[in-house]
């Protein structure tokens, strides 16, 4: 199975949501996480390709920037697309872990359930289950089961505290979804 793992946001460009007592930045964090998801997906033979760029598309308006995301998962034929971000509500007080997908139904769902069971019962996260989100670039145009992970809520204190501490969990949580998934359809 070949998974395209997509870290959100941008390192050098966008910060996504920002924890506004501790400055704790979103693109920071998926890149750490997707990096160790990356390393435990290896370690059990599947193969993987990542990339964290605000270009996610060729009409995103960055083309500057090359290699847009989208674009490469579709061209490599990945078997899955995982984009990995924060939730923000603005006010603090939201808190949880949610899976977005394009539509119900297929097999971005069976793997929106599969990631979303890991993280919830490994992390003890409030459960706000999978939604649908047609209108995300990463969802609407990627040729695979594709999912948008919400690992937890970055302006909120305690699943701050979660993802700033217990990054390795959420990744090997993230992992584990992906090879239930990978045993649900073979
Ligand atoms: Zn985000």
């Amino acid at each position: 199975m070949k998974v395209y793992l997509n870290p959100g946001h941008d390192l050098d460009y966008d910060p996504g949501a920002v924890n506004p007592i501790n400055g704790l930045k979103e693109a920071n964090i998926a890149s750490k996480i997707g990096k160790l998801v990356e390393k435990y997906l290896n370690a059990v033979g599947i193969e993987t390709k990542m990339r964290q760029s605000d270009n996610l598309y060729y009409d995103s308006g960055y083309a500057d920037r090359k290699i847009a995301v989208v674009q490469e998962a579709n061209d490599w034929n990945a078997d899955i697309f995982v984009s990995i971000h924060c939730n923000a509500s603005g006010t603090g007080r939201a808190r949880g872990t949610e899976q977005e997908i394009y539509s119900f139904g297929g097999d971005s769902e069976l793997l929106a359930n599969c990631i979303q069971s890991q993280i919830v019962s490994s992390l003890n996260t409030i459960d706000r289950g999978v939604k649908e989100y047609p209108g995300l670039i990463v969802l609407k145009h990627t040729s695979m089961p594709a999912v948008l992970i919400e690992t937890a809520f970055i302006d909120n204190s305690e699943d701050a505290y979660l993802l700033e501490n217990a990054t390795d969990e959420f990744a090997r949580a993230i992992a584990r979804g992906i090879t239930d998934y990978q045993c649900e359809i073979l």
